[in-house]
């Protein structure tokens, strides 16, 4: 499979090329310049399949001969070695759990996939990577625990100091090895401005950097399993099944319309977002016009400016119409997320994170105007990763999971940088 870059179509590259450097020289995102079709039987009888073979069929036709189909497997396998579980929250709704990874947010299956692929490229070559990655919260800590110990492959990750959670933080600063910390004085925003000037910076060419955001196809990519295993457990509901994705950066659930587009029956998709409201505003009006980036409880969809929008356009050849009949944007506002919040621990006795109520917003005020489907929220991270936010607003206790509680008591390493030059010196040293 070739990929083209989505600000000029004649430069093409292979999946190998477009996971190593993640982004085109024209600073365009990776398309992949065909939609594979997968076999209409393996859909029709996706239940007598087991995860990983799902997930291989899937991503497989995307990486096509650059890795063997052995090591491709292994890749898959690895990459799943945790549940996904489906859970009912009341009638016709469920939960799909994409926390039960190492970091205990989705965001793990994407960085362990491109992980293994980047040290597959590398092997046997005299080639190191390092990736530089700005992070509000999970991102950072799934690429640590996702690229820990892989050969061939530093990790720099930059984070605003006293703006991340404590078991954020320690997820970033505890494990060592080939992961290093550099806490920012200053914003989130700033830590993306000094990674976007270091790609940009003509005396870094030389050392092989990439990005482990979604705008990296290996990581963009395998976000596809999780409709496949959602679809294989609702499907003997019945009923069409409705998928309402927590959105920020659309990574995600734009590679859940790509797993439509490559045959996977979903019959609608619901993007939730908090007040960072673009994408909705966009289906309303047809025009992109971002804002400020808002903060909100919901702090891993802070964004106003998603980049995977523009690959969202692109499923869809860029006409309005046919997105618009696959796709339904909703924004809702943290009031509304707490009193959802509220709602579900009372009634249902489940405990969703900020994030996951947006999600679950989302998919009642779509099934409560078009009746008739199963619907599944996606539940993008465990509530203890927000267990401030939501103690703060309810009177409960959240109980600390084992991934969690070990890595508090890890002892925090990070460098202090306040400027762009020391970013490349500490670069430049490695
Ligand atoms: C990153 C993240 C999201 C948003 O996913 P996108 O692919 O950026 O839309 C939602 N929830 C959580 C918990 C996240 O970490």
């Amino acid at each position: 499979m070739k990929y083209y870059s989505l600000n000029n179509l004649d430069i093409k590259t292979s999946f190998k090329e477009a996971a190593i450097t993640g982004i085109a020289q024209d600073k365009g995102l990776y398309f992949p310049e065909s939609i594979p079709q997968l076999d209409a039987d393996f859909i029709a009888n996706i239940e007598n399949y087991s995860n990983e073979e799902i997930a291989y069929r899937a991503i497989a036709p995307f990486v096509g001969d650059e890795i063997p189909e052995d090591k491709l497997r292994r890749i898959v396998a690895e990459t799943l070695s945790f549940p996904f579980p489906i859970v009912p929250v009341e009638e016709d709704v469920y939960a799909l759990e994409l926390f039960h990874g190492p970091t205990m947010a989705f965001k793990d299956v994407g960085a362990r996939f491109m992980s293994r692929c980047l040290n597959y490229f590398t092997q046997g070559e005299d080639k190191k990577i390092t990736i530089l990655v700005a992070t509000s919260g999970d991102t950072g800590g799934a690429v640590a625990s996702g690229f820990l110990g892989v050969e061939n492959i530093n990790v720099v990750i930059l984070y605003p100091s006293g703006k991340v959670s404590d078991v954020q933080e320690k997820q970033l600063t505890t494990l060592g090895q080939n992961i290093k910390a550099l806490e920012v004085s200053g914003t989130f925003d700033d830590c993306q401005d000094m990674v976007k000037k270091a790609f940009l910076d003509e005396e870094l060419k030389n050392v092989s950097l990439t990005s482990a955001n979604s705008i990296n196809i290996a990581r963009w990519l395998p976000q596809m399993f999780y409709y496949f295993f959602a679809y294989k457990d609702l499907k003997a509901k019945g009923k069409p099944v409705v998928v309402s994705v927590p959105s920020g950066n659309f990574g995600n659930i734009c590679a859940g319309l790509m797993a439509k587009k490559i045959g996977l029956p979903i019959a609608h998709f619901v993007a939730s977002t908090n007040a960072n409201d673009t994408v909705p505003r966009f289906m309303g009006s047809q025009e992109y016009t971002p804002k400020a980036t808002v903060e909100t409880l919901s702090n891993a969809m802070d964004v106003s400016n998603p980049s995977n929008f523009v690959r969202i356009l692109e499923l869809f050849g860029k006409e309005f119409g046919a997105l618009d009949g696959e796709l339904t944007a909703y924004p809702f506002t943290d009031a509304e997320t707490i009193a959802a919040l509220q709602k579900v621990y009372t009634e249902n006795e489940y405990l969703c994170d900020p994030h996951g109520a947006v999600g679950y917003l989302g998919l009642k005020k779509y099934m409560d105007a078009n009746p008739g489907y199963t619907g599944v929220f996606l539940e993008t991270a465990h509530p203890v990763k927000f267990a401030d936010s939501i103690t703060q607003n309810l009177d409960i206790e959240i109980a600390i999971p084992a991934q969690i509680e070990s890595v508090l008591h890890g002892k925090k390493v990070a460098q202090q940088i306040s400027s762009y030059d020391e970013l490349k010196d500490f670069i430049l040293k490695k």
